[in-house]
């Protein structure tokens, strides 16, 4: 399962008739070799395909529309490589329902100063041509990414990669199915929302399925299916209990579920303990080893969070660093290091290394000791991401955060965990994060960033807010603050 390859963007140069055959010749073919040498540098997760060179207002229409009915295509990329008038472009961008990248460079990185003329002049105007085509994008209120910067280098192919990312998150975000085994925890507020109001913003369908029928898809799994996977666990992780009755359960839970998930195609699910009628153990392993495969999970019914972890683990397919539902669970104050665990449910793609599975008491849910994946996090930078319902609106929160090894072996805790320094401290982390409201679940990714989630809020036109190295509280309060009037006026 691939979403890149079976997605691509379209690459539509902006021009008009004024300049004669020969100049629109020319533009034709520079854009083709910018859109050949883009794809050739290898740092786009999908192909992106030269569409055409627009000269009318119809031409733009025309585009857009088949854009729009093009399932397969993902986004739009747009670089005006002469001056192309902007009332042209106004129809066909009020019909824009893709995702829309403005790039701002040039086919040559320089000057060439001996030979420039008149016709280099005309031929070479994204300098003037973009910024008519600034204006209408920002007179529309559009939602898009700018991209500035010669198309060879590095940095700005880096940057279109990682918006494609973003934006193959919005696809993924618009066929977006969770499947809820029983209700949020009792009580809970953070972990509640407005179903309606994400599926008019984000697209998810978020329903709910009777525990029971789980507990029916898990009977009719076979024992020989059921030694399949185990043999695979045992190829994937250290089996280090003598308890395989518990593991073997596991993989019953993971195929019932995993049966059900397919037959509705739902790429995301929750659970609680509070819910585990004809279940002998709360599903730890089976969890662990769905988010592996790019399922989303949230502990406690938690929907939002699942379907983020699903939607941030696609925007990070084929990367190599990880993303997991996560919580915060307990501090060391001393050293202003966070630990981050779940009662089980942690994705062993955060894993430094290969883990183990080990068979404990679980003290809550009241059910059998559940077979579980034992391990530590990786080292590095990554994000946490809390998408909370602000009564009205939605709110994304991104807090930088600097993973470190565990400074201390701990024995006795029988789950997996991840430590880290949150930007810029403890101290003022901590407080941002709790004036924004955020929640104590999360998805931590090494492979996403502030600015890939930036990109994915702006298109599903949602708030965002960003904790970072840079953040002071006093004026963190009033972007908060003024936030609130401005979404309340939206
Ligand atoms: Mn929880």
């Amino acid at each position: 399962m691939s979403i890149y390859k079976d997605m691509n963007f379209w690459f539509i140069t902006g021009s008009q008739f004024l300049y004669g055959e020969e100049t629109l010749r020319q533009v034709e073919e520079n854009s083709k070799e910018i859109v050949k040498g883009l794809n050739k540098a290898g740092l786009f997760p999908a192909e992106l395909i030269y569409k055409d060179t627009m000269k009318t207002a119809g031409g733009i229409t025309q585009a857009v529309k088949e854009a729009n009915a093009d399932d397969t295509c993902a986004g739009v990329v747009v670089f005006m490589h002469t001056f192309s008038p902007s009332k042209m472009w106004i129809n066909g961008l009020n019909l824009l329902q893709k995702p829309y990248l403005h790039f701002h460079t040039q086919f040559h990185a320089s000057i060439p100063n001996e030979d420039i003329d008149m016709d280099y002049m005309n031929l070479h105007q994204s300098a003037h041509g973009d910024r008519e085509h600034g204006f209408i994008g920002t007179r529309m209120r559009l939602a898009r990414k700018i991209v500035v910067g010669h198309w060879e280098s590095k940095e700005v192919q880096q940057k279109i990669g990682k918006w494609m990312r973003s934006a193959i998150g919005v696809a993924v975000s618009k066929s977006m199915k969770v499947m809820r085994f029983g209700d949020n925890m009792r009580e809970v507020a953070v972990t509640e929302g407005d179903k309606v109001e994400a599926q008019m913003k984000l697209g998810w369908e978020v329903n709910t399925w009777p525990v029971g029928q789980l507990v029916k898809a898990m009977d009719k799994v076979s024992d020989a299916e059921v030694d399949a996977l185990v043999a695979e666990y045992e190829k994937r992780y250290k089996i280090v209990t003598d308890d395989m009755e518990a593991v073997r359960y596991q993989a019953r839970e993971q195929l019932g579920m995993q049966a059900m998930l397919e037959a509705e195609d739902c790429m995301a699910f929750t659970n609680t303990f509070q819910d585990l009628f004809g279940m002998m153990q709360l599903p730890g392993l089976a969890t662990q080893d769905l988010m592996r495969q790019g399922y989303g999970y949230g502990g406690e019914g938690d929907w939002k969070t699942s379907a983020m972890t699903a939607i941030m683990k696609a925007m990070a397919e084929g990367m190599d660093g990880g993303t997991s539902f996560m919580e915060d669970y307990t501090y060391d104050l001393a050293s202003g290091l966070t630990l981050g665990s779940h009662m089980l449910e942690v994705c062993p793609t955060v894993g430094a290394d290969k883990a183990k599975v080990e068979v404990h008491h679980l003290g809550i849910g009241d059910r059998e000791p559940p077979a579980r994946l034992v391990f530590e996090g990786k080292k590095g930078p990554a994000i946490l991401v809390s998408l909370i319902d602000m009564g009205g609106r939605l709110r994304l929160i991104v807090h930088d955060v600097n993973c470190v090894k565990p400074t201390k072996t701990m024995p006795n805790l029988p789950v997996a965990r991840v430590m880290w320094q949150a930007e810029p401290s403890l101290e003022v982390g901590g407080e941002c994060w709790l004036l924004a409201g955020g929640a104590h679940h999360t998805v931590l990714s090494y492979d996403c960033d502030a600015e890939m989630m930036r990109d994915w809020a702006r298109m599903m036109d949602i708030e965002f807010v960003h904790i970072s190295k840079d953040t002071d509280p006093v004026k963190f309060e009033q972007e908060l603050l003024l936030a609130d009037l401005v979404w309340k006026l939206k």
